[in-house]
């Protein structure tokens, strides 16, 4: 765990990234700006716990996703080795999901610009792909696929290329796993998005989220009425609080949904309370306007350093994630604001 002294706090929060560290005790750290326009606000533990809905244990028959799948696919990202911005690793990646995404019948749409640092070296291209299916309200659930370029906080080999099994595969093993099961319900839109370049962040200038925030900016399909990022969610030691930048409503659904499934708990992969503050790829949309939130274990000692392999990952730490999600994103349409139904099997 990586807890900052108070002193250094601001400065963390403005300068780290993808899992820009973070802080246990958020009362003390100034908002970023976009979380300042966040629809939901800076996430308050007392009003969550109040409003949250009461799930019933019952467990749905109907879900669909494999934690074994997902655990192949993101074994074949792996193998791959790594894939930073500007890779051709990074394309073959990119071809492969969009493979993915079409063989299940979903329609893609890729994003390809160019980008260069204020003060910076490098001008290299990025290359968004989104997955879109069904018409109507749309929920659009992201990943980064991009890995980061330098292990820097690897206390051996501070330059080297991550791998990004849990930073990087494990987000995008679960949009995959989820273009394959998920049954979307009449009258609603989803888009499974896999943005580039988020993990350039700190580096030769670059910001985070880059990829993210051009797609904020160009949505590819309806306007989101919500998004889920996930990234950082494989660890097979899973710890996923409630990120304090995120829409307090969304985590309500997704959290109660995890209760519902038998997944709350110390060691049952999310734990309802705030904890760390994130930047990710939930706040560009957050700054659109559009309510986001990070799914994220942030408690992972590997970080950003050479052991964050295939091999830290679980997979009943994929299935929970991606069985939650595909619970949410199955709600029917039409009862305003994703109304929690029971799935019947
Ligand atoms: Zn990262």
């Amino acid at each position: 765990m990586r807890v900052f002294p108070l002193s250094l706090l601001v400065l963390a929060v403005m300068l780290a990234g993808c899992a820009s560290p973070a802080v246990p005790t958020p009362e003390s750290v100034v908002p970023s700006q976009a979380s300042a326009t966040a629809v939901g606000g800076t996430a308050t533990p007392e009003s969550t716990a109040t409003t949250q809905p009461q799930p019933s244990p019952t467990i749905s028959s109907t879900l669909e996703f494999g934690g074994e799948q997902a655990m192949a696919l993101a074994q074949h990202q792996c193998d791959i080795g790594p894939r930073p911005t500007g890779s051709e690793a990074l394309i073959t990646t990119r071809d492969w999901i969009e493979a993915q995404l079409q063989a299940q019948g979903w329609q893609t749409v890729r994003q390809d610009f160019e980008y260069q640092a204020q003060g910076g070296q490098a001008r290299l291209p990025v290359h968004n792909v989104v997955g879109i299916k069904g018409e109507g309200p749309a929920l659009l659930i992201g990943a980064h696929f991009d890995t980061r370029p330098q292990a820097d906080q690897d206390p051996n080999q501070p330059q080297q290329p991550i791998i990004g099994g849990n930073d990087g595969a494990s987000g995008v093993a679960v949009l995959l796993e989820l273009a394959r099961t998920i049954d979307i319900p009449p009258g609603r839109q989803v888009q499974l998005a896999f943005f580039d370049a988020e993990d350039r962040g700190g580096i030769d200038n670059w910001p985070f989220s880059v990829g993210a925030a051009h797609m904020a900016e160009n949505l590819p399909g309806a306007r989101p009425e919500a998004v889920v990022v996930v990234d950082m969610i494989g660890d097979a030691d899973q710890q996923i609080f409630r990120e304090r930048n995120s829409n307090i409503e969304i985590n309500n659904q997704i959290f109660a949904i995890a209760a519902r499934l038998g997944y709350e708990g110390q060691t049952e992969g999310f734990i309802n309370q705030p904890k760390w503050t994130i930047i990710d790829d939930h706040l560009p949309f957050i700054s659109q306007g559009i309510p986001a939130i990070d799914l994220i274990d942030f408690d992972y000692p590997a970080w950003h350093t050479l052991d964050d392999t295939c091999q830290q990952l679980g997979a009943l730490s994929l299935e929970r994630v991606g069985r939650v999600l595909e619970f949410w994103l199955e709600q029917p349409v039409g009862q305003g604001y994703l109304p929690l139904v029971k799935k019947e099997g």
